[in-house]
């Protein structure tokens, strides 16, 4: 089990996510489920929701796919006002947002010392028995980096 320092901590999973939506299931189970897509059947673009048409081309059929889960940090954020008592628990704490490399962006979790521009790779981790969707940087190689803890 891996921790975002003195945050969150890996990993439970269960059936794929809708994009953007906290995992759910066992606790035992340590790998990420898929992050799901909708991939636009005519052309093959990727969103993160359920459109009712694609905004490339038009189309209205798409495809459930598995996102890879990697992807690139485009903003972060240091939250220090959280919207609740939940939250406000476990200030400050780190959200970026992250374009996949299938096109959409998704907000996440992540350790204090990443920055914009890092390549990263989803997880899932449990902050207080909340599971959230969160990002690590990885190497090149696409290998995920170990948390520091
Ligand atoms: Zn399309």
């Amino acid at each position: 089990m891996t921790t975002i320092p003195g945050k969150l901590s890996d990993p439970p999973a269960g059936r794929p996510l809708t994009a953007g939506e906290p995992a759910r299931g066992p606790a035992a189970q340590a790998a990420l489920p898929p992050i799901m897509l909708s991939r636009c059947s005519a052309c093959g673009h990727h969103a993160s929701l359920s459109p009712a048409a694609c905004v490339r081309c038009g189309g209205q059929m798409f495809d459930a796919v598995a996102a890879r889960g990697h992807g690139t940090v485009r903003a972060r954020s240091e939250v220090w006002r959280a919207p609740d008592a939940f939250w406000r628990a476990h200030v400050p704490y780190t959200l970026v947002l992250v374009r996949l490399d299938e096109g959409p962006v998704l907000m996440g979790h992540a350790s204090g010392d990443i920055a914009i521009g890092d390549p990263v790779s989803a997880s899932v981790a449990t902050l207080a028995g909340r599971q959230v969707l969160a990002f690590r940087r990885h190497p090149p190689d696409g290998s995920p980096t170990p948390a520091a803890d």
